[in-house]
């Protein structure tokens, strides 16, 4: 989609004590934005997700959102991805 563009660094800042997340989108175009957006939902739903399972026993929906969600953007990863080789967090779900 836009070839020739460097590997954009992704500010993610997640500390654990006390639980507070700051994340910071960086891009040039609203595109990007998107892009950047969507791998970094990838990378907190899936780390969300193991917590939930691992701390929440009553059913609530939340696993069944998750999971279609990193369905979605695992299929359409293509559509929104400039290139396949950044983003190695997409396999560790
Ligand atoms: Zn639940």
């Amino acid at each position: 989609m836009l070839p020739g563009r460097g590997v954009r660094t992704k500010q993610l800042l997640m500390t654990d004590q006390p639980r507070k997340y700051a994340i910071i989108v960086d891009g040039d175009s609203l595109e990007e934005a998107v892009e950047e957006t969507a791998h970094l939902l990838y990378l907190l739903l899936g780390r969300s997700l193991r917590a939930h399972r691992r701390d929440h026993t009553e059913e609530c929906g939340f696993e069944e959102f998750a999971l279609e969600a990193l369905a979605l953007l695992t299929k359409y990863r293509s559509a929104y991805s400039r290139e396949l080789s950044v983003d190695a967090s997409h396999t560790e779900v």
